[in-house]
């Protein structure tokens, strides 16, 4: 048994093409919108307000016979799009996530969420598992006998776990790579539910405000509350005209606009 903490890496952002925005902006006559604009730390909160403005046509007065005052301030533009729960266009903005060394009782929970999320899932047919990596909160490790009965359970299934391995001689010269997997996925079979494992996470912005809200919240199990508190900081620091309007309260997100 290897113990390890849940981790988040952010390993892909949305990047706005801010040449071919002039393009466009050019057609209809809203290019005064791009001056205005801070290129580069937001451009999630960039591609959220163009996104907006373009429904409509609200680059700037005029453009639009109907539209004869607009917003300038992003933060502004934004609250309104919350708070109006314009929610499409903030579909247009999605992050990959790795999120590493979390359990399977983690991963059967958040691919309850479909809309807007794409999961590619560490397989465990493919990869053997050499060792059961293991994460405990702090309540349990502080629990001298849990941790030692768990520990020698998790040790036993570890041990188990080579066994098979050997016993099939996966790893003799030869073995066709089906019959590793067949076995491999025999074997998983003996892994405890809370075995650390890691899955790429993407999602757009309507589906992480709707998560971060659901699984922070008190009622929530306690890993995916742990994951989705860091994936709630690391957003309101990537967009925070777009996860400001939360409140943390014992670790629960509270959006100041729901469903958006
Ligand atoms: C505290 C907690 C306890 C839970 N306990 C259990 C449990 O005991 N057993 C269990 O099976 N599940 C349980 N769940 C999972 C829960 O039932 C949902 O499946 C899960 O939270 C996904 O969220 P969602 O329904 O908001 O859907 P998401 O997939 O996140 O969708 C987001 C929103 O889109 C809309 N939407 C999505 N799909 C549809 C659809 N098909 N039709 C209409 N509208 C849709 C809904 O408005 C939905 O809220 C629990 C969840 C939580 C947070």
């Amino acid at each position: 048994m290897r113990s390890v903490e849940p981790e988040v890496f952010l390993v892909a952002r949305p990047e706005l093409d801010y040449d071919e925005l002039a393009r466009y902006l050019r057609e209809i006559g809203g290019e005064t919108w791009l001056e205005r604009l801070e290129r580069g730390e937001f451009d999630a909160q960039n591609l959220a307000e163009f996104a907006g403005r373009l429904c409509y046509r609200s680059f700037e007065p005029g453009l639009n016979a109907n539209v004869t005052r607009i917003r300038k301030d992003q933060d502004a533009y934004l609250r309104n799009i919350l708070a109006s729960a314009h929610g499409s266009v903030l579909e247009h903005i999605s992050f990959s996530f790795v999120l590493h060394n979390v359990s399977r009782v983690f991963t059967h929970e958040l691919i309850r969420h479909r809309p807007g999320v794409a999961i590619s899932q560490e397989s465990l047919r493919y990869v053997r598992l050499s060792e059961i990596p293991f994460w405990f909160p702090e309540w349990a490790k502080e629990d001298r006998e849990l941790m030692k009965r768990a520990t020698a359970l998790l040790d036993q299934l570890e041990e188990f776990q080579t066994w098979m391995a050997e016993h099939f001689h996966l790893d003799d010269e030869g073995v066709p790579f089906h019959e590793k997997k067949h076995r491999t996925s025999f074997m998983r079979r003996f892994a405890p539910e809370g075995v650390a494992t890691g899955l790429v996470w993407t999602a757009n912005v309507r589906t992480l405000r709707h998560t971060i809200e659901a699984r922070t919240a008190a009622g929530a199990e306690e890993e995916i509350r742990l994951v989705f508190g860091r994936i709630g900081e690391i957003m309101k620091e990537e967009a925070p005209a777009l996860f400001g309007d939360y409140v943390v309260e014992d670790g629960a997100w509270v959006p100041g606009w729901r469903k958006v």
